[in-house]
C-alpha cells in the first residue's frame, strides 16, 4: 500500500503528459514557455482569483509574497508553530521576526482568538496556513486583519481546492500561496508553486521580483529571487488538473470511509482524536491525520498490519534550534505541542482500493 500513490494517476494521464512534454522539448521556450501563462490562466480560473503566478517553489512563493509586501528588517509576521519550516522560514529569510500564535484544538489552524493579542506596532502581515487540507478561519483572520489594515498571506500549499465558505484557498487573502511539490494534492515532477492575488499592483511587483526584480529587459527597480516555474514543471500542473476534481472527491471518500469506521472503535473510547473539518469549510486532505495519546503504540501496531503511518512536524517550529533566538520554551504553545507529540497520518490518496482501506481500519479493530 502506498501513502501517496503518484504511479496510479500517473498512468491514467501518461499520454497527455507525454504530449504536454513533448511540445515543450519541440518548442524548446523551457523557461516562461507558453505552458506557464496556460497555467496561470487555468488556476487563476479554478480559484477565481485576478491573478495567478506561477513560481519555482512554494517556499519561493513565501518568499516572494513577503517582499513584495516590503516587509523586512524590524519588522513581525504573525504565523502558527504547527506548519512545515517554510513558514516561519521564509519571514525569518526576509529578515522579519516569526511571531507565533497558537492553533485550535480542532482543526490545527491559527487560533483567531488569540490573533489580536499577538498585534505589535511591528506587524506586518499575517500569515495563516491551511494545514492538512482545509484553511484557516479566514473570516475571522481577514476581520481582525482589516482592523487593524494588515496584509494576510494565505500559506495554501496544502489547501489547494479547499474551500472556505464557498470561495476557494488561495482567493481568501491579500496574497494566496500554494506548492508543487509532488506530494501536495496538486503537485508536479519536481519543485513548483503559485501565487495568487486580486490586486494589480501586488501582481505586478510578484512578477518582476519572481525574475530578479526585472520590469523589462536591463531595468531591474527591485530586489528579486530567480523565482520561475519551468515549462516543464507547468505543463505537467495542467495534465494533473484533468483529474484534480475527481482526485478531491476520492480523497473525501478516504476521509468519510476511514472516518466511519475508525469512530467505532475502542480507540476512539480511550482518546483518539478524529481529524475535523469545521463548519463552512470542505477539505482536500492532503493528510488524513489523527491524535493518539499513545502514538508510539499505534504506530507499532499499523507497521505490524502493513499500513504506512507518517508523523509530521513532531518538532514545531518555536522549538526548532534555528529559531531558539526567539526565546521560545516548551509549554509556550500547548496546543501545538500536543498535536505536535500526537499527530499521525494514514495513507491518503486518491487512488486507495476498497481492500487497502478495509486493510487500514481493521487496524484499529480491538482484536488486530
Ligand atoms: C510544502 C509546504 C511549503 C513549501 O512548499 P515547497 O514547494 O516544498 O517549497 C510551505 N508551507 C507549507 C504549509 C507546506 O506544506
Amino acid at each position: 500500500m502506498e501513502f501517496i500513490d503518484l504511479k496510479s494517476q500517473q498512468a491514467l494521464i501518461r499520454a497527455d503528459l507525454e504530449k504536454r512534454i513533448m511540445a515543450v522539448l519541440d518548442h524548446g521556450r523551457y523557461i516562461m514557455g507558453p505552458e506557464l501563462e496556460e497555467m496561470e490562466q487555468r488556476l487563476a480560473d479554478y480559484t477565481g482569483a485576478k491573478h495567478c503566478i506561477g513560481v519555482a517553489s512554494g517556499t519561493d512563493s513565501l518568499l516572494i509574497a513577503l517582499m513584495a509586501l516590503g516587509i523586512g528588517p524590524g519588522d513581525e509576521v504573525i504565523t502558527v508553530p504547527y506548519t512545515w519550516i517554510s513558514t516561519a522560514e521564509m519571514i525569518a529569510l526576509a529578515g522579519a521576526t516569526p511571531v507565533f500564535v497558537d492553533i485550535q484544538e480542532d482543526t490545527w489552524n491559527m487560533d483567531p482568538t488569540l490573533l489580536e493579542a499577538a498585534i505589535t506596532e511591528k506587524t506586518k502581515a499575517i500569515m495563516p496556513v491551511g494545514i492538512y487540507g482545509q484553511t484557516a478561519d479566514m473570516t475571522a483572520i481577514n476581520a481582525i486583519a482589516a482592523k487593524y489594515d494588515l496584509p494576510v498571506i494565505e500559506d495554501a500549499a496544502q489547501s489547494f481546492g479547499a474551500t472556505h465558505h464557498g470561495s476557494q484557498s488561495c482567493n481568501l487573502a491579500t496574497i494566496g500561496s500554494t506548492s508543487f511539490f509532488p506530494s501536495k494534492p496538486l503537485g508536479c515532477y519536481g519543485d513548483g508553486g503559485a501565487l495568487f492575488t486580486n490586486d494589480d499592483e501586488l501582481a505586478d511587483l510578484m512578477k518582476q521580483i519572481r525574475v530578479h526584480g526585472q520590469k523589462e529587459k536591463h531595468h531591474h527597480p527591485v530586489l528579486g529571487v530567480n523565482g520561475r516555474l519551468d515549462s516543464i514543471q507547468a505543463a505537467v500542473v495542467l495534465s494533473k488538473m484533468s483529474l484534480f476534481d475527481a482526485e478531491v472527491a476520492k480523497r473525501q471518500e478516504v476521509a468519510d470511509k476511514y472516518s466511519q469506521a475508525i469512530s467505532q472503535s475502542d480507540f476512539v473510547k480511550s482518546g483518539l482524536q478524529l481529524p475535523l473539518v469545521a463548519d463552512g469549510n470542505t477539505s482536500v486532505w492532503a493528510q488524513y491525520t489523527m491524535l493518539s495519546p499513545d502514538r508510539d503504540a499505534l504506530h507499532e501496531r499499523l507497521q505490524a498490519a502493513g499500513v504506512p503511518a507518517v508523523s509530521y512536524y513532531a518538532v514545531p517550529l518555536h522549538l526548532q534550534p534555528v529559531f531558539a533566538g526567539l526565546g521560545h520554551k516548551a509549554g509556550d504553545f500547548p496546543v501545538t505541542e500536543r498535536v505536535a507529540s500526537q499527530g499521525i497520518s494514514l495513507p491518503m490518496n486518491p487512488y486507495l482500493k476498497d481492500e487497502e482501506i478495509d486493510q487500514v481500519v481493521a487496524a484499529f479493530d480491538a482484536q488486530a
